[in-house]
């Protein structure tokens, strides 16, 4: 089985103004500047991409993401942003399909997979989130939700395309609740979307997928949850607006538990 290098990535939300920014970005780059044992990515809101990119400088191994973008590469679209405007500031990655969004913009699986593949044409990583909420949990659904999730938002992806993906499983009932899923329980859901990926793909290509967990990730529980044989990193909220409680997560997500 090929190894999976950690990735780990902060969504900050909408918080942070691009001032505040720079502060949180010097305090992440004295523990983080040269760390490459996790690839480590940042996704501020779009207002601080560029403060946040020049606090990073050219030498830093963080990475930055942004949180969405728009599936046109340009156009009538007020209010929107595309592809290529997030690589011009630098972007590596892009968080797509993330809860909040599916749930207060109605975003589709079937929006999420255009996003993606325009992610795809302007070389940006999408980091697709899926996972069910406390309902179709206790309904018996997870299942169904999350590898629906999967197949339709990654419907069409080349290999190629696979490589640049990564899978975020964020149970909607974890985030920002405080209530974690067990590591039992995460691993669970990783094992089921691997497989859908080898299903809709191939083995080599489901093998080298990395798959975050995300949903109240804290540096108690990094370990233990990134120890899985499945979990090859975490998306991080409210957990990454503090730098010491990010900076604890990437390193003890790094450390056999
Ligand atoms: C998230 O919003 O992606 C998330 C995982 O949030 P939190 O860590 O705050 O639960």
């Amino acid at each position: 089985m090929p190894a999976r290098k950690k990735i780990i990535a902060g969504n900050w939300k909408m918080n942070k103004t691009a001032t505040e920014t720079a502060t949180l970005v010097a305090e992440l780059l004295v523990e983080l500047e040269k760390f490459d044992l996790a690839d480590v990515v940042i996704c501020p809101p779009y207002t601080a991409l560029h403060a946040c990119q020049e606090a990073l400088g050219s030498h830093s191994n963080i990475m930055l993401g942004a949180q969405n973008m728009h599936q046109e590469p340009f156009g009538a679209y007020t209010g929107e942003i595309s592809a290529a405007m997030l690589r011009d500031l630098f972007c590596r990655y892009v968080i797509l399909g993330h809860s909040e969004r599916r749930q207060y913009f109605g975003e589709t699986n079937a929006i999420i997979q255009k996003k993606a593949l325009a992610a795809f044409k302007a070389h940006l990583k999408p980091i697709i989130c899926v996972g069910e909420t406390l309902s179709e949990r206790e309904g018996k659904k997870m299942e169904q939700v999350v590898t629906t999730q999967i197949r339709q938002s990654c419907a069409g992806f080349s290999v190629e395309n696979w490589e640049d993906t990564v899978i975020a499983y964020e149970p909607v009932w974890a985030i920002g609740t405080g209530k974690t899923a067990s590591p039992a329980q995460a691993q669970e859901v990783h094992a089921l979307i691997r497989a859908t990926v080898e299903t809709i793909s191939s083995k080599a290509v489901a093998e080298k997928l990395r798959i975050q967990y995300g949903g109240s990730v804290k540096p108690e529980n990094a370990s233990e949850l990134l120890n899985q044989p499945d979990i090859d990193g975490a998306l991080v909220g409210g957990a990454s607006l503090d730098a010491a409680s990010f900076v604890a997560i990437i390193k003890n997500s790094c450390q056999a538990s």
